[in-house]
């Protein structure tokens, strides 16, 4: 990343921290704007802060975080090598769904990010970010398991971490899955040596204005 992008995602991080664009920011204790090496080759995108998260600034700090930091490691990497950010930045009360207007009024950080850090990967993780990058009404379920291509890179859609912990052992084999796909990405062998099925085309960005609108660099 150029220092030119790195001084633009500092500046991007201190408007957020004083951001009254939505009604979270009446419950908030701290802005949970994203983490990690702005030069990073994969951005994970979760859903929305949770108590930890508001407590500490920082995103995936309580188990599922742990949890996703053992699943880089097994595919060599570390928490400060990757960059970590969610679909809104303030909890929700109750952990609840964040609403239509709070990621309206959200969006735009998510996609500056996405575009100042231009990772060659982003991850989903779980249902409602991967809804939403993809701009789909398929469940992970149904989504996981292949690598989209998605505004010129990757996108590798994979369960909530928080799923794993709660769900059965195949959950975890399943995300293991999904992160072998995002190493392939970051070294450019995807489909390589497999099925190249495994690879698909998300919608065009031109059949749908709305999601250039949300996240087009
Ligand atoms: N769950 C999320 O989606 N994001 C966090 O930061 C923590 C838990």
């Amino acid at each position: 990343m150029s220092t030119e992008a790195v001084a633009r995602l500092d500046e991007l991080r201190t408007v957020a921290l004083s951001c009254t664009e939505c009604r979270l920011a009446e419950g908030r204790l701290n802005v949970v704007f994203g983490d990690g090496n702005p030069s990073a080759d994969v951005v994970f995108v979760g859903e929305a802060p949770g108590a930890r998260e508001d407590e500490q600034g920082l995103p995936f700090v309580g188990p599922s975080g742990k949890l996703l930091e053992r699943l880089l490691g097994e595919i060599g990497l570390r928490r400060e090598d990757v960059y970590i950010a969610n679909v809104v930045k303030c909890r929700p009360p109750k952990n609840r769904d964040p609403r239509p207007d709070e990621i309206a009024a959200c969006k735009g950080y998510l996609r500056k990010q996405l575009g100042l850090i231009d990772p060659k990967v982003v991850v989903t993780l779980g249902n409602f970010s991967s809804k939403l990058l993809l701009n789909t009404e398929t469940g992970i379920t149904r989504l996981r398991g292949t690598a989209y291509e998605w505004w010129g890179r990757y996108l590798v859609p994979t369960f909530h971490p928080a799923a794993a912990l709660r769900g059965s052992a195949q959950v975890l084999e399943d995300m293991q899955f999904d992160f072998g796909l995002v190493a392939d990405a970051i070294a450019g062998n995807l489909g390589a040596n497999t099925d190249d099925a495994e690879v698909e085309s998300a919608a065009e960005p031109d059949d749908d204005p709305e999601q250039l609108g949300l996240f087009g660099a």
